[in-house]
């Protein structure tokens, strides 16, 4: 069984994939956290995110994998070193999209995709994961929500409910997320669109729990 969760940035992607594969027994894969990676990894060497040539070489020496925390939560490290919380700041949220537009990038990071889930019962998340990754998968969903729903629940993850209430910062990442967006669905070889087959889920009028009975149905149908 794999299920395939696309849609941009903050549209509740992470939270309902965690917490169906948390439900099904299912193994959860962040896409995003791979291309985070990549994008951490160029910054902390000065790497210029627009030398497609160097991002491609920084991004296929790039050993990722993921691990699962003491408190059950999901880990991800490169090259042995855990990049967790490294990965998810603005510096990165600002430079992630122009590493992930590199077509060689992305081609090296769709193999290590495929590899983490030759195995099955995965509950993938991205922006193609079911148009380029796994165009098989038995579930296809793509998830959408309002860009200022999506700009709250992101500021709220990074700085709990008091970054929620500051509306200078919801501001600074509706920016980034729209500007996201743009580079996301114009790429070229893989831009963010429903995959054929999708089912489309808007999150913004629906509970975390409501989605993951949609999308469980969705299964055993
Ligand atoms: O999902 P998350 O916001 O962590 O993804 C970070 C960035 O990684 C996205 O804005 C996008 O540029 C890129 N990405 C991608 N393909 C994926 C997953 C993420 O291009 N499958």
């Amino acid at each position: 069984m794999i299920v395939a969760i696309d849609g941009p940035a903050g549209s509740g992607k992470s939270t309902v994939a965690r917490a169906v594969a948390k439900r099904c027994g299912l193994t959860y894969l962040d896409t995003g956290a791979m291309y985070r990676t990549v994008a951490l990894r160029c910054l902390q060497r000065s790497i210029d995110l627009s030398n497609a040539e160097a991002v491609t070489a920084v991004a296929r020496g790039c050993d990722i994998s993921f691990g699962v925390a003491e408190d059950g939560s999901q880990t991800v490290s490169e090259a042995g070193e855990d990049v967790t919380s490294a990965i998810r700041t603005a510096e990165v949220d600002h430079n992630v999209s122009a590493a992930a537009a590199v077509p060689a990038v992305r081609e090296a990071m769709v193999a290590r995709q495929r590899e983490l889930g030759s195995a099955g019962n995965v509950v993938a998340e991205g922006r193609d994961i079911g148009t380029v990754v796994f165009p098989n998968a038995e579930v296809k969903v793509f998830l959408t929500a309002d860009p200022k729903a999506r700009a709250h629940r992101r500021a709220v993850q990074r700085g709990g409910e008091a970054a929620g209430a500051d509306t200078a910062e919801e501001q600074r990442i509706l920016d980034d997320l729209v500007r996201r967006d743009r580079i996301d669905s114009t790429r070229e070889d893989s831009p963010l669109r429903p995959a054929e087959g999708s089912v489309k889920m808007d999150s913004s009028s629906m509970t975390v729990e409501e989605e993951v009975q949609r999308i469980v149905s969705l299964m055993v149908a």
